[in-house]
């Protein structure tokens, strides 16, 4: 059994099954989330036999490393695993605020302060996934498995050991990698339970993201159970027939329904809420298209992320330039909708969703 799938409880049942003392539980689970154990034999306060028998019953690492790769200024990394069953799923670790970071941010002094040494982490929550987004390499693969909460969590852990060697910690994590974690909603809920424990890795629930879709009954549940984690729904149309022809879920939930599932989810929260939007040159990038979505966002707690798109090989568009997306967000916010254009990050090394893994099974 892969040990980061057991939650507290689940270890200390299993102590109980292996007739150790309950405390063993606790021992095991901060060594694992506030010392970063990454390997049995590092528990040197367990009795040698309980660390044969961890050895023996549990994996701690439940995929290998297939390839990494460093964007050329060295601030992102991806990583491929490989996990047992072949499948393949991406991780990427970006640092903002080296003087090596992007030339923007370096110049703005608020940027810079609020972004200083920050290390987000991007983590998939399924392997491929079955929305179908057309300008998305994870959905130009399909769906293979959900991950389970121990695989998810472990992605956090593994860069997690690794910037402990370099006396670094993660500071944030969003679940943008492959997969949607809506369509995983109990595995992924579960990892953040594990991630958010007070007495384990303690990662404070708004330090993590959630970014989805838009699947609308998972958006009023998310609402409902009133967690801190923060939340990011992927628009990128304004208009049914047009987000139809990029996003297939649109068939299902209409953008009237995401949005007013938004309106429940900041009454019940009052959390403001993303819009994610990836600008497509002439398909989604215009001011008449900016003025839409502002006339849709009207009124509502919320701000929109653009990002030029990543293009993809299943996928002709074009990334948006720098001066349509300065326009856009401009548009955007003369109607009083805040708009931030994010960088492209690891550009050079496919950095965008899905990417790598879909370049690998080619
Ligand atoms: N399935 C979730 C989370 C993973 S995708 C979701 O769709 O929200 C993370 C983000 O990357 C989403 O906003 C998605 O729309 C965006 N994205 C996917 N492919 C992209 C591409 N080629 N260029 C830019 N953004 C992309
Ligand atoms: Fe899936 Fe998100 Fe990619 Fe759409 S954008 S296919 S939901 S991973």
């Amino acid at each position: 059994m892969l040990i980061y799938d057991l939650n507290l409880p689940a270890l200390e049942t299993l102590m109980r099954e292996w007739n150790e003392p309950a405390y063993r539980a606790k021992q095991i689970w901060q060594g694992l989330y506030q010392k970063l154990y990454s390997s049995p034999e590092q528990f040197s306060n367990l009795p040698a036999p309980l660390r044969a028998k961890i050895a023996e019953h549990c994996t701690f690492v439940p995929f290998h490393v297939k390839t990494y790769l460093d964007s050329s200024d060295q601030s992102t990394r991806k990583t491929l695993f490989q996990l047992p069953d072949g499948n393949l799923i991406e991780s990427v670790l970006m640092r903002y605020g080296d003087p090596a970071d992007d030339p923007q941010m370096a110049t703005s002094d608020t940027n810079r302060r609020g972004a200083k040494n920050r290390r987000t982490l991007c983590i998939s929550t399924q392997a491929g996934c079955a929305m179908g987004c057309v300008f998305c390499a994870t959905g130009q693969l399909g769906f293979k498995r959900n991950l389970t909460s121990g695989e998810i969590v472990a992605q956090v852990m593994y860069y997690a050991q690794m910037l402990k060697e370099q006396a670094e910690t993660v500071s944030n994590v969003v679940f943008m990698g492959m997969g949607e974690p809506f369509h995983n909603y109990e595995n992924v809920m579960a990892a953040i339970d594990i991630l958010n424990d007070g007495e384990g890795y303690k990662f404070g629930a708004r330090r993590l993201t959630i970014s989805t879709v838009g699947l609308v009954p998972q958006i009023r549940r998310f609402a409902d159970e009133q967690r801190q984690v923060n939340l990011a729904i992927s628009l990128h149309a304004a208009d049914d027939d047009e987000r139809l022809a990029i996003m297939p879920v649109n068939k299902r939930y209409k953008i009237d329904d995401v949005i007013d599932a938004c309106k429940y989810y900041i009454e019940k929260t009052h959390r403001r809420v993303t819009f994610e939007w990836a600008l497509i040159n002439g398909v989604n990038d215009t001011p008449e298209v900016a003025q839409k979505l502002a006339r849709r966002l009207k009124g509502l707690l919320c701000h929109v992320n653009a990002i030029p798109l990543n293009p993809t090989q299943g996928y002709d568009g074009e990334a948006t330039d720098r001066q349509r997306a300065q326009a856009f967000k401009e548009t955007l916010e003369q109607a009083g909708i805040p708009c931030t254009i994010r960088m492209r990050r690891g550009i050079d090394i496919n950095a965008g969703c899905g990417q790598l893994a879909g370049a690998e099974s080619q």
